[in-house]
């Protein structure tokens, strides 16, 4: 679930630009544009790197056609005459990639993107099975979820308006290669645990950082177990990912996909350590309380104010998520019950 919480410590040094296609210089040759969402999270930022032989762009924004329209006014308006080269998508959600079949036919230009995040792309594009396969339902049973939810959550699910076109080939981008983007080289640094293998950009020499979702000001990103690897420990991965950047430049200056960009990369990774660690002593409160509970009370506990089926799918994602972490962690045990649903108690 995305949360905000307020940061005193970090810096903003420059305004956003407006998500009607106008575009702010952060350092020579790096353009920041936004493009609107209609959502509560409004926006998603895209950069674009200039070089000698034209623009990389990072990232797409919804398949909308106010989207499509923001950017052909930036390729109209703000390329200086040179051509765009390249789209880089830091992963597959569909914020970040949905316009990359487009993009990449309108302007006849190569996706990069991880192996991961590109297999997983192609992989959701199918549409949801009615009614959803055995395994699935099972998953939802086990966390406790009452049927009327799911049924709920997945029509909602397979209504998706921004459901994309899938681009045919990608040429691959792996962690630890550097890459030259601009008149810069870049190293991809993964992080895991938001998506299968997300790919950070960093420029050593002048301490730049394109962070995609792995690193947001103040929204926490999301972190979920879903049916497809119901056993999987993504939070762990998740915190290894925050070591990985906690390893950069302090002065870094980081480029999010959401918010502003800012300054600050060590004391934001501190803050969603905290994040985390409130959400586990939170639920080993309420287990120390009610002894024992199912995945789908849990996310109750964690967050009380759900909106609708979207935000269930994303809360109970993120709730087995924490409940994962701290099993493997050893703190609490997992047990089927008769009637076919786990509950969780403290070791
Ligand atoms: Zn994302």
């Amino acid at each position: 679930m995305t949360r905000l919480h307020a940061s005193a410590v970090l810096d903003y040094p420059f305004e956003a630009p407006a998500t009607d296609g106008s575009v702010v210089e952060i350092a020579p040759g790096i353009l920041w544009a936004r493009m609107p969402m209609p959502m509560a999270l409004d926006h998603i930022n895209v950069y674009l790197l200039r070089g000698d032989a034209g623009w990389t762009l990072i990232d797409t924004g919804l398949n909308t056609d106010t989207a499509r329209a923001r950017w052909e006014h930036i390729a109209a308006k703000h390329l200086q005459g040179l051509p765009i080269v390249r789209l880089v998508c830091t992963h597959m959600h569909y914020d970040h990639a949905g316009l990359a079949s487009w993009l990449c036919e309108r302007f006849d230009i190569p996706l990069h993107m991880t192996h991961g995040e590109y297999f997983m792309m192609r992989a959701l594009s199918e549409p949801i099975p009615d009614p959803l396969p055995p395994s699935q339902m099972l998953f939802y049973q086990r966390a406790g979820l009452p049927q009327e939810r799911l049924d709920r959550m997945w029509n909602a699910m397979r209504q998706d308006p921004f459901r994309a076109p899938q681009p045919q080939s990608f040429t691959r981008l792996r962690g630890g290669d550097v890459i030259r983007l601009g008149t810069r080289d870049w190293r991809v640094v993964i992080g895991e645990g938001h998506s299968p293998e997300h790919a950070c950009l960093y420029c050593e020499q002048e301490r730049i950082l394109i962070a995609g979702d792995q690193l947001l000001p103040r929204i926490s990103s999301n972190v979920l177990v879903t049916s497809i690897e119901p056993e999987a420990n993504p939070l762990q991965l998740w915190l290894d990912s925050l070591s990985r950047l906690e390893g950069l430049a302090p002065d870094t200056l980081v480029l999010p996909s959401h918010e502003r960009v800012f300054r600050g990369l060590h004391a934001r990774t501190q803050e969603l350590r905290e994040h985390h660690q409130r959400q586990f002593d939170m639920l080993r409160e309420h287990l120390a309380e009610h002894q024992a509970c199912t995945a789908f009370e849990a996310m109750l506990c964690l967050f009380p104010r759900l909106r609708g089926p979207v935000d269930d799918m994303l809360a109970l994602g993120e709730t087995i998520a924490h409940l994962s972490w701290l099993r493997y962690a050893g703190v609490l045990r997992r047990v089927l019950d008769e009637d076919g649903v786990y509950r969780f108690r403290l070791a």
